[in-house]
Parts: C-alpha cells; sequence; structure tokens
C-alpha cells in the first residue's frame, strides 16, 4: 500500500536553479493519493473548535475545500490582489521567491470566528503569517494551521510560533 510520500514527485531545479520542487499535482491526480491527502488533513484538523476553514489560492483551494465539507465547515478563500468584488482586506508579504499582496473579504470573518487555515505546503511561512494577521485584524482566532507538506529547512514554523501547526509530510 503507498503512503501518501509516495506519490510527491520532486523537481529539482524549478522555478529556479537549487530549488527541488515538491509537486502536490502528483499526489491528487491518483484517485488513492487525493482521498489520502484529504484524509490526513481531516485528521490533522478534526479534533479542533472552529467554525472556518481558509485556503489561499489557489492549492489552498484544493485541499481546503473538501476539509471544510468534510467537517461541516464553511470555507473562506484568500485571493490574490483584485480578484474579490467586494471590500477587502489586504496583505504584502515576502514568498521564498518574490513578494505579493493577498486579499481576503472584509466581512467573511467576524470577531470572535474560530478558523483554520489549510494550504498544500509550507516554505518560508510568510503566506500563513500574512492570513494569521487579516484573520486576527478582523477579530477571528486562529485554532489551527494544516499542510500537506512541510519544507523543514525553510524554518517557516518560527514564523507561526504559539499557534497549533501540523502537516502530513516533512522534508529535512
Ligand atoms: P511560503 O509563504 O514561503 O511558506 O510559501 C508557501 C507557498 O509557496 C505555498 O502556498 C506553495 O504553493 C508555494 N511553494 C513554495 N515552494 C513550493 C514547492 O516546493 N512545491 C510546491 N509549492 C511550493
Amino acid at each position: 500500500m503507498k503512503k501518501l510520500e509516495d506519490y510527491v514527485v520532486s523537481i529539482p531545479d524549478f522555478p529556479k536553479a537549487g530549488i527541488i520542487f515538491r509537486d502536490v499535482t502528483s499526489i491528487i491526480s491518483d484517485k488513492d493519493g487525493l482521498k489520502l491527502a484529504i484524509d490526513s488533513l481531516v485528521d490533522n484538523v478534526k479534533d479542533l473548535d472552529f467554525d472556518i476553514v481558509i485556503g489561499p489560492e489557489s492549492r489552498g483551494f484544493i485541499f481546503g475545500m473538501p476539509v471544510a465539507y468534510n467537517l461541516g465547515k464553511a470555507f473562506v478563500p484568500v485571493r490574490k490582489q483584485g480578484k474579490l468584488p467586494r471590500e477587502v482586506i489586504s496583505r504584502e508579504y515576502d514568498l521564498e521567491y518574490g513578494s505579493a499582496i493577498i486579499e481576503m473579504h472584509k466581512d467573511a470573518i467576524k470577531p470572535g470566528d474560530k478558523v483554520v487555515i489549510i494550504d498544500d505546503l509550507i516554505a518560508t511561512g510568510g503566506t500563513i503569517e500574512a492570513i494569521i494577521k487579516m484573520v486576527e485584524e478582523l477579530g477571528g482566532e486562529v485554532v489551527g494551521i494544516s499542510f500537506v507538506m512541510e519544507l523543514k529547512g525553510l524554518n517557516g514554523r518560527d514564523k507561526l510560533k504559539g499557534y497549533n501547526v501540523t502537516s502530513s509530510i516533512a522534508y529535512e
């Protein structure tokens, strides 16, 4: 029986020389890999007390939505700048390669809402740190953060100290 990590294809020198890109699309293009990934994320967060799953564009949608659906929670997308039609809260942050601005609808999180953030992968942790700041500015509480994959060498967890962080696969 294959394990979740067996479905990950690692691509050397993508998108830049020296980076090993861990491809999650190879997990979900196999029906058993997809089930293992979603079941594992559901397992990571199912005992937490929360109302909303937040997933960043675009792979956070792929993994966050089925977790929300499985656990009977709502889903709130975090999008790249300029995509959401109503009033937004924005944050600029540094990426492993470059920088970006992400946004959420201001009314998507109400004061006191408990949220779990789901994404495909944590590298430097910058994306999730920016999302945490937006959620907290809106009065929400981040009770859990879960990833399919964690690149430990980039020390992303250092930015998420004090939060409940889990990952299904960790690479040194
Ligand atoms: P961070 O903000 O540096 O933690 O970057 C995390 C984001 O970068 C994730 O949402 C990933 O989609 C993307 N990313 C960075 N490195 C990889 C990789 O090796 N494989 C897949 N996605 C990656």
